[in-house]
């Protein structure tokens, strides 16, 4: 199984790996810092020795790199790996930010999340939710801002899915993760936010800047999207 460099440092931006198979323009490394797509989160781009990345996808407890044009690697070469940093640092500011939006709408409403889209240039948010007009939606990301401001640690660790279970604010996000895990990447935003998540983040809230709320749309009776960049 590759190393995942990004869950422990999500600020490695070049490394060096070492191919374990070729298929077409997909292939496998012993370790990577490319975060796969998942989790509503867009795939991280950039290059394998020079080689441009289309996408990294994870397919069980694979990872494939997949390239735009079929590389001529050879399994047991070494690799210089670069990561398209200022992409990578803006889907981390973005995630980041969706964790608090959620847990400001969660407790400002008690709306679950339905969904979740973290891209770029621009994120959204969905919330099971009846209502969500203009000025609700100033205020959640007035809220969201304060908390970018004040500077929050963020922090990851490992747990038993069995103790992660007994966490209260935790379970309803820990029965999202497939059942045959049984441990669980916890993300902790200070006394923001704590969810199993498997994605990267930023290690300080600060780093996000400006939150600016872009518009709400309404997917559905109950389905409210909130769209959102940073600046
Ligand atoms: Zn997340």
């Amino acid at each position: 199984m590759t190393e995942k460099l990004f869950w422990n440092d999500a600020y490695t931006k070049e490394f060096k790996a070492t191919i374990v198979s070729v298929g077409g323009n997909r292939v496998v490394l012993d370790r990577t810092a490319f975060n796969p797509r998942g989790g509503g989160l867009v795939s991280d781009l950039g290059t394998v020795d020079g080689q441009l990345l289309a996408e990294v996808v994870k397919e069980g407890d694979e990872i494939f790199h997949v390239f735009q044009v079929q590389p001529n690697f050879e399994p047991g070469a070494r690799v210089k790996c670069v990561l398209d940093w200022e992409r990578r640092h803006r889907i981390m500011r973005m995630h980041t930010t969706a964790h608090i939006l959620s847990s400001v709408v969660h407790g400002e409403t008690g709306a679950l999340i339905t969904g979740n889209q973290i891209s770029p240039d621009e994120s959204r948010v969905d919330f099971d939710l009846e209502q969500f007009d203009k000025e609700k939606m100033s205020s959640y990301i007035d809220a969201v801002n304060a908390v970018v401001r004040r500077g929050v640690e963020v922090s990851s660790y490992f747990m038993k899915r069995e103790e992660a279970m007994k966490m209260p604010g935790l379970v309803k996000l820990a029965n999202a993760a497939p059942p045959s895990v049984d441990t669980l990447r916890i993300v902790q935003i200070g006394d923001v936010d704590t969810q199993a998540d498997g994605g990267v983040h930023v290690k300080n809230t600060s780093e996000i800047g400006k939150v600016v709320g872009r518009r709400t749309e309404n997917k559905g009776r109950k389905n409210r999207r909130l769209y959102f960049t940073v600046e």
